[in-house]
């Protein structure tokens, strides 16, 4: 078989790059993907008592980027929702992140309304203070403040989720969730927030429906790189593992659902609830909340965070901290020198903590280059 693009994964970043290539270049491009489904960890699908559900845990798409908006919009239509987390504190749900009303969650409301005082006095309203920083500043009440909100919502999720103490991760981790001194409870306050109306599978196989398009499930593109002639590759996967970990290992973190069904109108309030102290779990994904499906009954999802073990589990997440910075360089020293051949893209292949508008705007931008 001859083909110009062998792509390995078919994930966002995958895809759109098939998508780009196929449409924009007018090249026939070989899509590969070692699970047997597209989607990537973005897969979605109708579980047996029909409700949409994602295998992976939840996803919320939102975006700033006008661009990405527009592009993802030609292969689907979209379900408006803006995400809503609580967390379980001290026996009540208070909405995470962290804001003005979760002061009045778990505080008295004479207490509470000091502390709204005092954080719309020294950061202003509408401000976003990641963690770090409000530890970093605050003195007084304040500090008792931070030092409450450190432990109560981020410390022992952070145990649990990366097997680390929050300041042993890169700030920017945290920093996804800051503080906010607002009456807002959206867990994004991007521009675009919505689901791909019947599913990101289906977006995306409607990505991949190009004639220019073939896609290969259930194979490693090892087994069949011998096979297939290709003028260049893109590579989704793990990059430590395509240079045979010449260079060590890099960590990345793992993740085991438990999905169940329940034969109740909803489960829980939102959508996400999360448990970062007390529970061997971090959070219940409730979808339809999130799809806005009717349907009698309802899926949740239970997410145990676990290290990641080469060939017992999946990669979720790349663990951002210097010391795997340092490790992920020298593969990329590799990748530059392979560059004319093979373009490295993607969460797995960039090491970056990439939210699905972030994959779509590293391959949309690479695709120019091609
Ligand atoms: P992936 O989705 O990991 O795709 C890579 C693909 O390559 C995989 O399918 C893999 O099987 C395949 N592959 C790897 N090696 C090989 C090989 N050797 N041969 C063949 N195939 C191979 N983003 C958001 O924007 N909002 C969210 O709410 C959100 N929630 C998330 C929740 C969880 C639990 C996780 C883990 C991620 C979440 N994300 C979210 C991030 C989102 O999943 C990623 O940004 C996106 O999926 C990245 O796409 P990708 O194509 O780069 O990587
Ligand atoms: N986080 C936390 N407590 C929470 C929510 C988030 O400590 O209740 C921290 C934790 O470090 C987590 C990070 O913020 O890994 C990012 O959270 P996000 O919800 O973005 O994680 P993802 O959906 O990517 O798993």
């Amino acid at each position: 078989m001859k083909v110009d693009w062998l792509i390995v994964g078919a994930g966002f970043t995958g895809l759109v790059l098939a998508e780009r290539i196929a449409s924009q270049l007018g090249k026939k491009v070989l899509v590969v993907e070692r699970r047997d489904h597209i989607g990537g960890n973005a897969y979605d699908y109708y579980d047996e008592h029909g409700t949409l559900v994602h295998h992976y845990g939840p996803h919320l798409f939102h975006t700033n980027s006008e661009k990405v908006w527009r592009y993802l919009s030609q292969f689907t239509e979209w379900h408006p929702y803006s995400h809503q987390v609580l967390a379980l504190v001290d026996g009540k749900k208070v909405p995470v992140p962290f804001n003005l009303n979760s002061l009045y969650a778990v505080f008295t409301p004479g207490y509470a309304s000091k502390l709204e005082e005092l954080l719309l006095k020294h950061y202003g309203f509408g401000s976003k203070v990641p963690i770090f920083k409000l530890r970093r500043e605050a003195s007084g009440e304040l500090h008792v403040l931070a030092e409450y909100v450190y432990e109560k919502v981020f410390y022992g999720y952070n145990l649990k989720q990366w097997d680390l103490k929050p300041e042993e991760l890169s700030p920017s981790v945290t920093g996804r969730v800051p503080i906010y001194i607002s009456r807002d409870d959206r867990y994004f306050q991007d521009r675009y927030q919505a689901i791909p109306k019947h599913g990101y599978t289906q977006m995306l196989q409607r990505m991949a429906s190009h004639p220019n398009i073939k896609v290969l499930l259930d194979a490693d593109y090892r087994e069949i790189e011998d096979e297939v002639k290709f003028d260049g590759m893109v590579y989704t996967g793990l990059i430590d593992e395509f240079f045979d970990y010449m260079h060590g290992e890099l960590p990345y973190r793992s993740l085991h659902f438990e999905f169940s069904y329940h034969p109740v109108n909803t489960y829980q309030e939102v959508a996400q609830v999360n448990y970062p102290n007390e529970h061997p779990y971090t959070r219940i994904s409730e979808y339809k909340h999130i799809t806005g499906q009717r349907v009698y009954g309802t899926t949740v999802s239970i997410e145990y965070p676990m290290a990641y073990r080469r060939e017992h589990n999946l990669p979720y997440y790349p663990v951002p901290r210097e010391e795997n910075r340092k490790r992920y360089n020298l593969y990329l020293s590799e990748a530059e020198s392979l560059s004319k051949r093979v373009l490295f893209a993607g969460r797995l292949a960039d090491y970056k903590y990439y939210n699905m508008d972030q994959a779509v705007a590293r391959a949309l931008g690479s695709s120019r280059n091609r």
